[in-house]
């Protein structure tokens, strides 16, 4: 409803969130001549996006030429469409996959992202198609965005919250409200409003730290559930698009990290150990049972659920080989104590309380199926650089997972335009990145978050 303001401040774009998504919009909108403002609730830019990895995924780049890689938009298609159990929107899927490799390519070429010379094949995806920025980290990429917004000369406001929208009496967005100074803790702030002559693109993220908002979606992950997130990662822009007609997409789908270990806070060293080297070349094992448990190379959803049944903490054990094949540097993990190393398979068992006799024969039956080819209980896909685990010292973590992706969000069309649930587009709202839903379904495939953020990102501010 219209009401009367006296306006603060009037650009042509307003973009609510400084992560991946929210810089790729702003420097796409800034590019085609607009003039931008970002805002950022937090004292710093970069959201979830500067503590990830940086791991992005797309098909048919050079550097999978280079190593050899076969791959197509379509096998990435379906891989993505079977781990998210088919419940992927399809125009959401299909212009996600046909934009990664450009998107990808966007951020060596515009952005100079250096990456590291290897291509790496994480659960779900049948083909190694997953990229590392130099220094395994998402500040590489998010260090390049800021330059880029700089620039441009679009500002960003630090301690700013977005708060409400204000719409035009046929509804379209014509600007919102803010707090300048917002305070976290206090939740508190000075009132702004800020008047948008082309729109408000909101790329706030998911909602992984929002306890109360998550646990009314999946009831089992309430307080005692911890996660990657960081502690900003909240519902309050998403229920505000909610508010004035936006369509939410699959709410409850919530991912947790498999590879996650209870014996560090957030994030932590450990997934690297986990999710690079042990669900490729380890297992993972039920310390009751002393047997396993899963495809260690299934998407998270089935790696995690099946963590989950067991009803506590199960170990996944690497050897040496397979740790020094890597070429991954796991020293943090294990100065921190959260990856152990054991001279002999009789140590790791004694450490955990596995029983010996049935981890050996756990251990053996994989070994033979390495040695096959072929693994007949759980189906992991058994590559040709496969070994058994049987040089020592040998490693393990405790794994126990943590809330870490938020599938769902607001519902978008393929220009990034919000929609409400009629199909109607909500003027002058476009939106990218973590807070939209419908692209990965039930299951986000490794990597492909920030390959998300970066083709509707683009999207969104080309759009606009
Ligand atoms: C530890 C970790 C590692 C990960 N590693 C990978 C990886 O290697 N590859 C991959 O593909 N994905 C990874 N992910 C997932 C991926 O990083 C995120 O999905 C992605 O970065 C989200 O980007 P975004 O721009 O949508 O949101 P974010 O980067 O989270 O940015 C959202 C921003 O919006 C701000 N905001 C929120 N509400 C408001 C408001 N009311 N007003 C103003 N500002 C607001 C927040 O403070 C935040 O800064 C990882 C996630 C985590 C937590």
């Amino acid at each position: 409803m219209r009401e009367k303001y006296r306006w603060d401040k009037q650009v042509d774009v307003l973009v609510v969130g400084s992560g991946f998504a929210g810089l790729t919009a702003a420097i796409e909108a800034g590019e085609a001549g607009k003039n931008v403002l970002v805002i950022e609730k937090m004292k710093t830019a970069g959201g979830n996006s500067i503590i990830s990895d940086g791991g992005i995924a797309a098909p048919g780049t050079l550097l999978q030429e280079k190593h050899g890689l076969e791959d197509s938009q379509q096998l990435m298609y379906e891989d993505m469409l079977k781990a998210g159990l088919g419940l992927n929107h399809p125009n959401l899927l299909r212009t996600f996959v046909t934009n990664a490799g450009d998107a990808f390519q966007w951020t060596v070429d515009y952005l100079n992202v250096p990456y590291m010379d290897r291509v790496d094949l994480f659960g779900g995806h049948r083909v190694p198609r997953c990229y590392t920025p130099e220094g395994i980290t998402g500040n590489t990429i998010l260090k390049r965005m800021i330059r880029k917004v700089e620039d441009l000369e679009i500002p960003i406001l630090y301690n700013t919250c977005f708060r409400r929208f204000i719409q035009d009496e046929k509804g379209s967005v014509m600007g919102c409200m803010v707090d300048r100074e917002y305070d976290h803790k206090s939740n508190t702030g000075v009132s702004t409003y800020i008047k948008t002559n082309k729109g408000i693109i909101l790329a706030s993220g998911g909602y992984g730290a929002d306890v109360k908002f998550r646990s009314i979606q999946d009831p089992r992950l309430d307080e005692s559930i911890q996660t990657t997130n960081k502690p900003f990662a909240t519902s309050e822009v998403l229920k505000s698009a909610l508010e004035i007609g936006a369509a939410s997409v699959q709410l409850s789908h919530i991912q947790l990290g498999a590879w996650a270990s209870p014996d560090e806070p957030g994030f932590g060293h450990g997934p690297m150990f986990a999710d690079y080297i042990v669900f490729k070349h380890g297992i993972i094992i039920n310390p009751t049972t002393g047997q396993r448990i899963v495809n260690e190379l299934g998407d998270r959803k089935q790696s995690a659920d099946a963590i989950l049944a067991t009803g506590h903490p199960c170990v996944g054990i690497a050897d040496h080989r397979a740790v020094t094949e890597s070429g991954w540097d796991i020293s943090k993990a294990i100065d921190k104590g959260v990856v152990r190393v054991f001279d002999t398979m009789e140590d790791l068992a004694s450490f955990y309380g596995i029983d010996l006799e049935s981890l050996s024969e756990s251990i053996n039956r994989y070994n033979g199926f390495a040695n096959k080819g072929k693994d007949e209980d759980f189906g992991k896909p058994i590559f040709q650089d496969a070994k058994g685990i049987e040089n020592p010292p040998y490693y393990a973590m405790r794994l126990w997972p943590k809330v870490h992706f938020t599938m769902g969000g607001l519902r978008i069309n393929k220009k990034a335009q919000v929609v409400d649930f009629d199909g109607n587009v909500i003027k002058g709202l476009y939106a990218a990145g973590e807070v939209v839903g419908g692209v990965h379904g039930a299951s986000r495939l490794a990597s492909c978050a920030i390959t998300e953020c970066i083709v509707f990102g683009r999207i969104a501010g080309q759009n606009i």
